[in-house]
């Protein structure tokens, strides 16, 4: 039985995207950042199909653990680290990276199990504010690893980037030069640059780069779409026509009776809706590709379905493709017309889509 809704992902894709990444940073190691059900695609068959990937990043333990019951032995790092002792034992046994933004970590690592032995990636707070030590309690934090046998040494140092996708806001330059003072002298491997930065700002890409998005073929910069970037899309979301209907002139479509034909309209209903993760908040005219032409929305997004002014594209019958985002149709156009970014509509498909691997 074939799933009326179905995102499905182009592991040629995902192979082609991990290998332009590795052309543009190609002094550096990627860790392949696969959190949130690697941003909406299927967690551990993502990782299985970026088996080339040097390590794999997650923001839960949750999803670390999956990695390595998936058999995933490469290294795992936590972008967020521990937060108790439980979780500690945890990253011990699923042998995971640990990053280290808090004085509570410090702690938690100080009361670690006798042989636990964990990489740590001491994370610098340099203006995104979010986690890491601020410059002045930085040293101090190293001095306090340094002094840690469960701690490899020497320790790695990371930061995040507030502002890459917009490369001319001053602040990235700001924050790549606090990293370079607050580490300067320090042997560990460094880390910074996230999907946006690796592209716009070659000097970040050091020992390690983070890509996330642009794996999935899709670009972090409002202006360019992953194809400027060398990307293919991963994820083409799909459904299908389940009826069709004409409309005369004045004539309203779904709740609210938002939107009223101008003309005689060909109105096609398509199995989709915020049930699924296709946004409600679109903007009238947004558009979808049904059998691969492109048409606009008629009236509102409800849960379940979507009406499409079919008026102008010939033939349709009812079982006819119907596609959302992905191959043809740019997601960051979808999200550019729901207000929001490409990151929230990848990773807010629901659990009702079916998600197949290609
Ligand atoms: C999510 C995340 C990334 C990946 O960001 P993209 O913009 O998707 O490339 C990198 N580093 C950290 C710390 C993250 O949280």
């Amino acid at each position: 039985m074939r799933a009326l809704v179905s995102a499905t992902i182009s592991i040629a894709a995902l192979r082609h995207n991990l290998a332009a990444i590795r052309r543009q940073a190609s002094r550096s190691k990627i860790m392949a950042v696969v959190k949130a059900n690697a941003y909406g695609h299927g967690l551990a068959a993502v990782a299985q199909a970026l088996g080339e990937a040097d390590a794999f990043a997650v923001a839960r333990i949750e999803e670390g653990l999956v990695l390595r019951s998936a058999g995933i032995t490469r290294p795992i790092v936590l972008l967020e680290g521990v937060f108790d002792c439980e979780q500690l034992a945890g990253a011990a046994q699923g042998r995971f990276d640990l990053v280290v933004h808090s004085a509570e970590q410090l702690d938690l690592l100080r009361a670690a199990p006798a042989r636990a032995r964990f990489t740590v990636w001491l994370k610098l707070d340099t203006g995104m504010n979010r986690l890491g030590f601020r410059p002045n309690r930085f040293e101090a934090a190293r001095a306090a690893l340094a002094r840690l046998a469960c701690v490899e040494q020497p320790v790695r140092l990371c930061t995040h980037m507030a502002n890459a996708d917009t490369p001319e806001h001053p602040g990235t330059l700001q924050q790549l030069a606090l990293f370079e003072r607050a580490c300067a002298g320090l042997l560990g491997e460094r880390s910074v640059a996230n999907s946006a930065a690796l592209f716009a700002f070659p000097q970040s890409q050091c020992d390690w780069v983070r890509p996330g998005l642009a794996l999935f073929g899709v670009s972090p910069f409002g202006d360019k779409l992953g194809a400027d970037l060398g990307l293919l899309p991963v994820m083409t979301l799909r459904t299908r026509i389940i009826a069709l209907k004409t409309l005369e002139a004045g004539e309203s479509v779904g709740y609210g009776s938002l939107w009223t034909a101008r003309r005689r309209t060909r109105l096609a209903i398509a199995a989709v809706g915020y049930g699924d993760g296709y946004p409600r908040n679109v903007i009238s005219n947004t558009q979808v590709l049904v059998a691969g032409r492109r048409a606009p929305l008629a009236g509102r997004v409800s849960m379940d379905m979507i009406g499409i002014d079919t008026t102008d594209v010939p033939d349709i019958q009812c079982g006819a493709e119907v596609v959302l985002w992905g191959e043809g149709l740019p997601v960051e156009r979808v999200a550019s017309c729901a207000g929001t970014v490409p990151y929230e509509l990848l990773c807010g498909i629901s659990q009702r889509v079916a998600v197949d691997l290609i």
